[in-house]
């Protein structure tokens, strides 16, 4: 009777609990095997001047091809790589490839590279970076680091210290989503950032209520008071895209220029794009 009650008492999440450790484990060892076997590739999300409508970067955004879960999130495997101290190798080996993929590209576009806060502990995080830029060849000044607000109030003198050795060396700080941590003004004001990145929950909202407006215009305001230009991230709509526009010199991304792409597929977006500058120039149909 004993051994009834008790399996009776535990069969509503005993056998969930087990599915869920299970997986976890089989997620942690796969992700360790997945590194060395060039698993882990960057995606890249276009990065367009609101104003003109020119395509001006890309964001980097990682992407686990697994044989056995298929195409992974980031959102997954980002924080079990931060748990099981694999984040900085994952990191290396993504900039690495995106570094390289980026040195194809037009001299005028900017990569973008996001950080974990795991990373900004990391004494030789700076060092590692700059180790990577020297070997790939790409341009300090067209890197830009983002990081999200939260890395704020964990270790603000460990982000100072790294922050401004990266800016030393020409590269851009951004803020990443901007708006659902809590950094001071006092912070902002102290630590040379250069952009701020509205977080894409705000930016989303604007389709649905009139009610966010005003919030995202004092993030522009505060950006300007700052010296900060501001990116709106998420745009999925052209009526959101309109209502940005209307808002100031903005730089924004979203769906509604793409998903995020392959390097293969980013190379050949910007072939056409190329192809239909000269179009535009004439060049082309002035050979005919
Ligand atoms: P994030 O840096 O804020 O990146 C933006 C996320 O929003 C991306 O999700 C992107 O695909 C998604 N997104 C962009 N435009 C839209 C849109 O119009 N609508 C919607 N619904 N979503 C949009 P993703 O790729 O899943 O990345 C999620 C987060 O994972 C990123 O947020 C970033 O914080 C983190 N992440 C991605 N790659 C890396 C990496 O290499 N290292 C680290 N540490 N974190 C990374
Ligand atoms: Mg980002
Ligand atoms: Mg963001
Ligand atoms: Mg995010």
């Amino acid at each position: 009777h004993a051994k009834k009650t008790g399996r009776n008492r535990h069969f509503w999440f005993e056998p969930q609990l087990e599915d869920e450790l299970r997986l976890r484990n089989e997620l942690e060892s796969a992700i360790r095997r997945g590194i060395p076997a060039g698993e882990f590739v960057p995606f890249y999300e276009q990065q367009i001047d609101l104003a003109t409508g020119e395509l001006v970067g890309f964001e980097m955004l990682a992407r686990w091809k697994s044989p056995r879960y298929g195409l992974v999130s980031p959102e997954v495997f980002i924080p079990i790589a931060e748990e099981i101290d694999l984040i900085s190798d994952l990191s290396e080996c993504l900039i690495r490839q995106a570094l390289r993929d980026a040195g194809d590209w037009d001299a005028s576009l900017t990569l973008s590279v996001n950080i974990s806060p795991v990373q900004l502990r990391d004494p030789w995080f700076a060092q590692k970076l700059l180790h990577l830029l020297v070997e790939s060849g790409f341009p300090a000044a067209r890197l830009e680091i983002e990081i999200t607000e939260s890395c704020l109030h964990e270790n603000i003198g460990a982000v100072r210290t790294i922050v401004s050795s990266l800016k030393n060396q020409g590269i851009r700080i951004s803020l990443d989503d901007f708006g659902t941590g809590y950094s001071s003004l006092s912070q902002l004001r102290s630590l040379p950032f250069d952009r701020l990145k509205i977080d894409r929950s705000f930016v989303s909202d604007l389709a649905r209520e009139g009610s966010t407006t005003e919030l995202i215009e004092a993030i522009i305001s505060l950006g300007k008071s700052l010296s900060l230009p501001v990116t709106a991230e998420g745009i999925e709509n052209p009526d959101v895209l309109e209502t940005l526009r209307a808002m100031g010199h903005l730089k924004g991304q979203g769906y509604l220029y793409g998903q995020p792409e392959d390097a293969c597929a980013t190379r050949k977006r910007l072939a056409e794009l190329q192809l239909l500058r000269s179009l535009a120039r004439g060049e082309i149909l002035a050979k005919q």
